[in-house]
């Protein structure tokens, strides 16, 4: 069996909100590894929440992040340099589009909205890179999260569809970018799971329960399934020879062009 000892890495995990948050579900195993782990959240009302969760991670640190703010991101690696020196792995698990263009039809995005999802959601992960990267000398890898929705239009996602598309070109040209330096990028897209962002997108709740009928395991995904998938991208004796992917963790429903609920059983 083969043995995963992380011990000295050190991992920038961006997102958890509670403990139904991807980032957190993809942070777990890479701390049972053995990886030092700092954490950013967007604002101070997540902190508690943060502090319950990690009190049994030893030398897991805290820093509050909004990624719209280029002190805040700086002020971040700063303390990321001081406190760990270098950095191994990059987990960027956040998006925000404004509610209202998760409700309104696309067609009535408002230059305000299309701004600042793209900037949370897209052009933050390109922020992120470029200063974790000079943390990276010795080479590196970083994951972020996108959905089917950036290549096929999934209703009511919207903007948040353009932007995630926005995100996996931007993983391609920071892996072509940060390859000579042997640091990796990729996406995982995910299927949908029960987390508070996910709540909030207006009929949620019909996609989740078409995605796990539709698709080839008949189920929905769990964010263990996520964890385990960006284990296996970051760590450089797993995804070595992984960069500028977009890999799928959602029971193959991306695959599929047409459903029939009787095909690949014995009436079909
Ligand atoms: P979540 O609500 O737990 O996490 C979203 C995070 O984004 C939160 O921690 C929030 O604080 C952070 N965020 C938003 N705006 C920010 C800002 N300005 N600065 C810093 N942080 C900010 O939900 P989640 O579902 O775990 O989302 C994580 C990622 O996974 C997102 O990119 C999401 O689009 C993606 N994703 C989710 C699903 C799903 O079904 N849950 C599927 C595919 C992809």
């Amino acid at each position: 069996m083969y043995q995963l000892d992380l011990t000295g890495k050190r991992a920038l995990v961006m997102g958890v909100t509670n403990q139904r948050s991807l980032a957190w579900a993809l942070a777990q195993p890479l701390a049972a590894a053995g990886a030092t782990i700092a954490y950013s959240y967007q604002g101070d009302r997540l902190r508690p929440t943060l502090e319950k969760l990690t009190e049994d991670q030893p030398g897991a640190t805290l820093h509050a992040c909004d990624v719209t703010d280029d002190a805040q991101l700086d002020a971040l690696f700063g303390d990321l340099e001081r406190d760990h020196g270098h950095l191994d792995f990059v987990v960027h698990a956040l998006a925000y589009a404004p509610p209202a263009t998760f409700a309104a039809p696309f067609v009535e995005t408002g230059r305000d909205d299309w701004k600042l999802a793209m900037d949370v959601s897209a052009y933050s992960l390109v922020a992120v890179a470029n200063r974790a990267r000079r943390l990276m000398q010795g080479g590196g890898s970083m994951v972020t999260l996108t959905y089917l929705a950036a290549e096929r239009v999934v209703p009511h996602y919207n903007m948040m569809g353009v932007a995630k598309a926005a995100l996996e070109a931007s993983v391609r040209y920071l892996a072509y970018d940060l390859g000579p330096q042997g640091v990796r990028v990729n996406a995982i897209s995910a299927g949908p799971v029960r987390t508070i962002a996910a709540r909030s997108i207006a009929g949620f709740g019909d996609m989740y329960s078409e995605a796990g009928r539709q698709s080839m395991l008949r189920r929905n995904i769990t964010a263990e399934e996520v964890g385990g998938l960006g284990l296996s991208l970051l760590v450089p004796e797993l995804g070595g020879g992984v960069t500028g992917e977009t890999v799928y963790v959602d029971a193959g429903f991306h695959a599929i062009g047409m459903f029939l609920p009787q095909a690949g059983s014995d009436e079909g």
